[in-house]
Formats: C-alpha cells, sequence, structure tokens
C-alpha cells in the first residue's frame, strides 16, 4: 500500500458495506462510513420494544465461515466479539393439512422423513444433494467473490453453467429429483430468501442448500444485530470511522471521476474512491443526479425485474412457546401460484405463506421473562408490481396475518399480545431508500445475475464501487459478504503502489 493511505468512504452500513470496510480498513485504506440511519445494519436494523428485541430482517445465519474470515483478516477471532449458536432443526415446515417437515442436519432423520412420504424419493434427495454440492463448489467457491466486470468472464463460465443446467428454474430442477410436492418445496423455497422465485430464478440458487448442510444455521446471542454491532466494534478496533444518521446527499464528480462525497448538509468531504452499500437505483439516480452517468445506468436499471417486497409484522407475546421452532415456514395451499402473483399479479392475494421467526427458542433474553419475541414475513409485490395503499392495507394485513397464526399455529396469541409492529414496502423506500420497495434489490434471475448485474466497479466512473446486494452475487448474508470480497479484491489491486 502507498505511503498515504487511500481515503475510501463507504455509503451505507449494512452487512455488504460493514464487510467492506472492515476489508479495507484491514488493508490499509483509511475508511469512513456513512450510514443514513441512527443504526447501523441497513435490512439488518432492530427494535427494542417494551424489553423486546426485534430484529428487522435477516436471522437465518449460514456460512459462518463468510464471517469468520472478516475477523481472521486482522488475526482476530468472530467469538471474542460475538457468540453463534447452532439452531436445530434448521426450519420446521408445517402445512395447513398438518404435515410437518423438520428440515435438520442429520442424514438419518431427513431419509426418514422423505421416506414417509415417497420411498423413492430418498435416492432423489441423494441426487439432489450432490447436484446442490457441485453448485456450491462451482457458483459459490468457485464464482461467488470474483467480479465480472466484463463479458469475457461470462464466457469462460458459459460451459460449466450449461452444464449445470443453470437457464432451468430451481423448482425445475428440485422436481426432476423429488415427486413428493412437500418434499419439492422443502428443496426449493430458499431462493425466496434471497428475492428469487423457484420458479423462476437460475437453478444455480439450489447451492443454498448444500451451503447450509456444510456450514449449518446459526443465530447470534442478542440477536443478529448483535452481530452487526460486532462488525462495527471490529472496524472501530482497526482504526475506521462511523458516521450514523449521516445521510449522504450526493457522490460528487468531476470528469468522471469520484472526488468525494456531500453530507445532507451541503457540506463535502474529499475521498480517493467511494463505494456505494445503498440501493444501486438509489445511488445512480439520486446520488449521482449530476453527473450524466447517473441517469443513463438509472433508466437502464428500471427496466429490469425487481424483486417483491416483504410485509413483516414484529410481534411480543406474554408467554413462552416452547413448542414453536426457531424458523418457522408455514406454507399456504397454493405454491406456484401464490408465488406468480407475489412477482407478477397487480394486487394482494388472499393467501399467504408465512415464514416466522421466533428468536426466543435460541436465545430467551429476546424477551422479558416468561415471554416470547416473534416475527411473521409474509413476501408481497414490489410497489412497482402492485399499486396498493399500504397505509390502508398495512393494519388490515398484519390482523389477518395474526389472525391466521391464532388460528393455526398460536392459541391465544391475540389475549397475549404484549406489542407489535409492522413494516410494509412503503418503509424499504423510506427507511433504506430501496426502489420500488424491493426487499432484496434486482431479482436474481440468469439474465440479471454475475455480469449481468450491477458491475462492482463502475465502468465509466473508475474510482466508483457497489457492494450489497443489488450487486454480484446478490442478497442474503453469504451473498453481500461476497460481494464485499469481490469489492475489495478490486480497490486493493486498484490502490497497490505502482
Ligand atoms: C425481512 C428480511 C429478512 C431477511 N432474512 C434473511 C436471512 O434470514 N438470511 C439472509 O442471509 N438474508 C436475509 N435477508 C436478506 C439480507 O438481509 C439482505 O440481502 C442484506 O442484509 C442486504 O445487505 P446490503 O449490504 O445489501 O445492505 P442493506 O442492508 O440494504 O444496507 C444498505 C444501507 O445503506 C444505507 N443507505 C441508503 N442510502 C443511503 C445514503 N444516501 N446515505 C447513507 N446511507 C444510506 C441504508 O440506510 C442501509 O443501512 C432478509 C432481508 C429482509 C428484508
Amino acid at each position: 500500500m502507498t505511503q498515504t493511505k487511500p481515503k475510501a468512504a463507504v455509503i451505507g452500513a449494512g452487512f455488504g458495506g460493514l464487510a467492506l470496510a472492515v476489508r479495507l480498513q484491514s488493508s490499509g485504506f483509511d475508511v469512513t462510513v456513512f450510514e443514513g440511519r441512527e443504526k447501523p445494519g441497513g435490512r439488518a436494523y432492530v427494535w427494542n420494544d417494551e424489553g423486546f428485541t426485534f430484529d428487522a430482517g435477516p436471522t437465518v445465519i449460514t456460512d459462518p465461515d463468510c464471517l469468520k474470515e472478516l475477523f481472521a483478516l486482522s488475526g482476530r477471532k468472530i467469538e471474542d466479539y460475538v457468540e453463534l449458536l447452532p439452531v436445530d432443526p434448521f426450519y420446521r415446515l408445517v402445512w395447513e393439512d398438518g404435515d410437518v417437515f423438520d428440515y435438520v442436519n442429520d442424514q438419518e432423520k431427513l431419509d426418514a422423513q422423505i421416506a414417509a412420504r415417497n420411498p423413492a424419493d430418498v435416492e432423489g434427495y441423494r441426487r439432489f444433494h450432490a447436484y446442490s454440492e457441485e453448485l456450491y463448489q462451482k457458483g459459490y467457491v468457485e464464482l461467488g467473490a470474483v467480479p465480472f466486470l466484463d463479458f469475457g468472464a461470462m464466457l469462460a463460465n458459459a460451459p460449466a453453467l450449461m452444464k449445470l443446467q443453470a437457464w432451468r428454474s430451481v423448482y425445475d430442477k428440485v422436481a426432476g429429483f423429488v415427486k413428493d410436492e412437500h418434499v419439492r418445496q422443502a428443496l426449493s423455497f430458499h431462493s425466496l430468501l434471497v428475492g428469487g422465485s423457484p420458479f423462476a430464478t437460475s437453478s444455480i440458487y439450489a447451492l443454498i442448500h448444500a451451503l447450509e448442510r456444510r456450514g449449518g444455521v446459526w443465530f447470534p446471542r442478542g440477536g443478529t444485530h448483535a452481530l452487526i454491532r460486532a462488525l462495527v466494534k471490529l472496524f472501530e478496533d482497526l482504526g475506521g470511522t462511523i458516521h450514523l444518521s449521516a445521510p449522504i446527499q450526493k457522490i460528487a464528480t468531476r470528469a468522471s471521476r469520484v472526488t468525494g462525497v456531500i453530507r445532507a448538509d451541503g457540506q463535502f468531504e474529499a475521498f480517493d474512491t467511494v463505494a456505494s452499500n445503498a440501493d444501486v437505483m438509489h445511488t445512480y439516480r439520486h446520488l449521482l443526479a449530476d453527473d450524466p452517468r447517473g441517469q443513463k445506468v438509472g433508466k437502464a436499471l428500471e427496466a429490469k425485474r425487481w424483486s417483491p417486497s416483504l410485509f413483516v409484522v414484529y410481534f411480543g407475546l406474554k408467554t413462552t412457546h416452547p413448542e414453536i421452532r426457531h424458523h418457522t415456514i408455514c406454507f399456504g395451499n397454493r405454491y406456484r401460484e401464490l408465488i406468480g402473483e407475489i412477482y407478477d399479479k397487480d394486487g394482494l392475494a388472499d393467501d399467504f405463506s408465512l415464514y416466522l421467526h421466533h428468536p426466543t427458542a435460541s436465545d430467551p433474553a429476546m424477551a422479558p421473562e416468561g415471554c416470547s419475541s416473534f416475527y411473521a414475513l409474509s413476501p408481497v409485490p414490489n410497489l412497482k408490481t402492485a399499486n396498493i395503499d399500504w397505509s390502508v392495507e398495512g393494519p388490515r394485513y398484519r390482523d389477518k396475518i395474526l389472525a391466521y397464526l391464532e388460528k393455526h399455529y398460536i392459541p391465544g396469541l391475540t389475549a397475549d399480545l404484549v406489542t407489535s409492529r409492522f413494516i410494509t414496502p412503503d418503509d424499504f423506500v423510506t427507511d433504506l431508500n430501496a426502489w420500488k420497495g424491493a426487499a432484496f434489490s434486482l431479482e436474481p434471475i440468469l439474465t440479471q445475475s454475475a455480469f449481468f448485474r450491477t458491475h462492482n466497479r463502475d465502468d465509466v466512473i473508475p474510482n466508483l464501487y457497489f457492494v450489497g446486494a443489488g450487486t454480484h452475487p446478490g442478497a442474503g448474508i453469504p451473498g453481500v459478504v461476497g460481494s464485499a470480497k469481490a469489492t475489495a479484491g478490486l480497490m486493493i489491486d486498484d490502490y497497490r503502489p505502482a
């Protein structure tokens, strides 16, 4: 690294922004993070209501190694900052007809549950798992942190992707291995966790299965935000600076080079290089509004497919619920049709499938003694797809979800309710600058992946970089932490002394 440290600004303190900041600071950059909100975390924000801790977003922590690596870069250990608790089962999957499938990391238990539904699917599952392993090696280990800046990189990998049939959807591939519809759902729902429809997303995303089987599913003691706080502390221990409540208004450019950032009060601060962890559309259209590049790319992004949004209701109960696992997927009666409507229909479906989060199952301190905290998440259309007045629909939808949970899974919920809050697609726009409320940025379809996703370094402004869900490889904690590795690699190379 040069004698004077390169000065880098990172806009946004989501998982991607923090991971990039840690990597750069560990590599000799002088890094300042600017976060618009008063707490770091982005999607991984947190609320503390009446003694209940509600993590706003990510709760399923996979591939702990990608997090450990961030600490190891400077010879530190993650366990000195945060404790990761194993979650077992990974998920409990439940259907309205009473069927229950515990998605565990124990081959015998998995086989027994699959055999009870369709004995032939046990062998089919084995072949699926082997396929998922191949995807994992190619898509995650080899390509997960590679910046796809030119089409050549895409072409070089095309034969391998063809061999893996990456053009087929996750569900399509899964259906080729197993016949039971519930097992098909159990093996295909994962892409929804990163914003992709199992019916449209490249089968590459079936690698999540191998990722979970290899690395397990974890939950930080104190909640996901404890992991965010650990990353902030690590960054500060390394000498980095983080400003909270510090929204950036503009990225300043001159002659197609970034010169610095302009804060909300108009104050300019000079930087050698800037990396944006903010929404890619927000970055191009608003932060680069004064540069021709901003409007040009903004227009191109508008034509893309954007991931759905989410409605999430957070609630605290004055009772405990040991019968409810940490992660439950509550499938409704429709799967393909419902998902189709969430992605493409102008309107809200009458039914839903929910992800129910119950953190007190792993860490009782997430609620006052004798109480439990939960959230229920329902994927809903983004604001580009559906014109829904969430100020009217929000409270109704909350009541509908709580009534559904009370009827099927948590009797007495209403009487035991201590506190609740919810977020709608509108909150993704106002709190996170997420275009059209898309919860996972660009939809992860093949034609919007790798080279076709926002590049980790801008093609025209050479000292402007991107990190986070809108860049390669995409959303989800392992995804954005991988994008930070790809982006940091470029920046470290670009600023290597001659
Ligand atoms: C409800 C929910 C549940 C999820 N569950 C999981 C899960 O269980 N497991 C998993 O792996 N993934 C999950 N995900 C996905 C995962 O949370 C995200 O993909 C990931 O956290 C996104 O990280 P990011 O780095 O892209 O940044 P973000 O979290 O989007 O952060 C970007 C940051 O930039 C800031 N910002 C924006 N504009 C500006 C500006 N102008 N100036 C300064 N700052 C700005 C924002 O305030 C924000 O803090 C979930 C997502 C949601 C919403």
